[in-house]
């Protein structure tokens, strides 16, 4: 083989948007690669599987282009291979050209205040990951029978915490939302759900599609005070940027919430701003929050909170907190710890002191947890572009590639799952949706997918034996 025509070994770490469009690029380029995708999971999509809310099938029609993406000669999927455990990132350097990091913010911010660990408080990471069935968070509980819950943030997650709180629980029944959250909703006596903004209305980060449908939910009262929905100037400047039209129809939105009549509901949800969380009360468990009074303070775009010097206290039995994910560090690679983030430049990791060429970052670990699916396409493609330049540098040294991981893996006793074995998985998930009327029942243990990929083998064994006894 000609030296340009040699494959160009490529490991993606991560199974999410963002690692799919880095697969896409190189699988794109008119370059020989080998991609191989590594997943902590047995099961692929990271977030468009267990981030996007049930309610929002729409969303995860992307799925389709990232099983294009898998089925493209050159690509191979490792599932249930967890990297920094069952290999190491040095061990990776040693086996492909490239990596690149697409991991994802797997974890959510703190609010740093007294409380904030008690009973009763969540993260939207927790909460999120149990209704969608994401085997780190099947066991978690949430004391439903409480009447009111606070949510703590104002953005799409929060968006998301509020439609599956407040939805009747009758329209969630035919989504892919989890068995065990379905039962634990169904018996939900969650009446009043707070949504605190340390901020105005304006700077609030729902986008207008997701806020309007929090105005739609059946047998809810959605609220605002219009006391708080008064603008300071910088507010009103920056409102009138045609560039944010968003924050506009958002503020349209909850002066529409503000004049809605207090009428019996079955559920109410309240939009409150200018509010700062203190602490979470309680002895034994959450039983209110605390929150400072703010006012803004700084330009147009950039204003911060600076407390008002007036308190109160919201009584409640739940708290999530919604207020942004966060990544993780990666053994063996740097991380900007006040970011979240892994540090690079154009995608290279790179943190000033330890370059580390051939290795790259991709989605949220590279820019921090925002934007939608679709905004990882453009990201991914900046850092497959900065490899691209890289290739004649990555070349210089011989790569084994993914059988070489294979091998190493298999020494170690690690069962990876590829990708017909995960169509497996599919398979009998979307099965056990069927008589639910449900668009798939998702399997929430490792072990029972794992189970599944093997009783799916065991079958196709036998169908094969059939075949070649009748073949005889
Ligand atoms: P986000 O959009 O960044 O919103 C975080 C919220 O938390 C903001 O209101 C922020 O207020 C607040 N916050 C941060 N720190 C706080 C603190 N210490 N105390 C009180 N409030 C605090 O994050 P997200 O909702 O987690 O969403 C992450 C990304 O995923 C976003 O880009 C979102 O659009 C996307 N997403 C999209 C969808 C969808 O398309 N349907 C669904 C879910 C998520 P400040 O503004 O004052 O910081």
């Amino acid at each position: 083989m000609s030296e340009s025509g040699r494959p160009l070994h490529v490991a993606v770490v991560g199974s999410g948007p963002s690692g799919f469009y880095a697969a896409e690029a190189l699988l794109r380029s008119n370059l020989p690669f080998q991609v191989d995708m590594l997943e902590r999971l047995p099961v692929p999509f990271g977030l468009v599987r267990s981030g996007v809310a049930p309610d929002h099938p729409k969303l995860k029609e992307v799925i389709r282009i990232y099983d294009r993406v898998a089925r493209t000669p050159g690509f191979r999927f490792f599932g249930n291979v967890a990297v920094g455990d069952a290999v190491t990132v040095n061990e990776l350097r040693g086996i492909y050209h490239g990596l690149i990091f697409a991991c994802g913010a797997q974890t959510d911010r703190r609010m740093g205040i007294p409380g904030e660990d008690l009973p009763g408080s969540h993260t939207a990471t927790e909460f999120v990951g149990w209704f969608n069935g994401h085997p780190d968070f099947r066991d978690r509980t949430f004391d439903l029978s409480r009447e009111v819950a606070v949510i703590v943030g104002q953005g799409n997650v929060a968006a998301d915490l509020c439609r599956i709180l407040a939805k009747p629980v009758d329209e969630l029944r035919t989504t892919d939302i989890t068995e065990h959250a379905l039962d634990a909703l169904a018996t939900s006596r969650v009446r009043e759900i707070h949504v605190i903004g340390r901020r105005g209305p304006a700077q609030a980060r729902f986008t207008p599609r997701e806020l309007r449908e929090l105005g739609e939910i059946s047998d809810c009262l959605t609220l605002a005070d219009s006391r708080d929905l008064q603008l300071n100037a910088e507010s009103e400047t920056e409102l009138a940027d045609p560039d944010n039209i968003n924050s506009a129809k958002n503020c349209e939105m909850f002066r529409g919430f503000a004049a809605n009549r207090e009428t019996r509901c079955g559920r109410t949800l309240r939009f409150h701003f200018h509010l700062s969380p203190a602490a979470v009360l309680g002895e034994e468990r959450v039983e209110g929050l605390r929150l400072e009074r703010t006012r803004l303070r700084g330009p147009p775009f950039a204003q911060t909170t600076q407390p008002a010097g007036e308190s109160m206290t919201l009584d409640c039995g739940l708290v999530f907190r919604s207020i942004g994910y966060r990544g993780v560090p990666i053994p063996g690679l740097p991380f900007d710890d006040r970011r979240g983030t892994i540090p690079h430049v154009a995608g290279r990791v790179n943190d000033g002191s330890m370059p580390l060429p051939g290795v790259y970052v991709t989605g949220w670990i590279k820019r921090g947890p925002s934007g939608v699916i679709g905004t990882n396409r453009a990201d991914s493609v900046e850092t497959v572009e900065s490899l691209l330049a890289d290739v004649p540098r990555l070349r210089a040294e011989e790569k084994p590639g993914g059988d070489a991981l294979e091998e190493l893996l298999t020494r170690r006793g690690v069962r990876a799952v590829d990708y017909r074995q995960w169509l497996s998985i599919d398979e009998a998930e979307i099965r056990r949706g069927r008589p639910r009327g449900k668009p798939r029942e998702k399997f929430t243990r490792v072990r029972d997918m794992l189970a599944c990929v093997d009783v799916a083998e065991d079958r196709q064994i036998r169908e094969q034996d059939l075949r070649s006894s009748i073949d005889r």
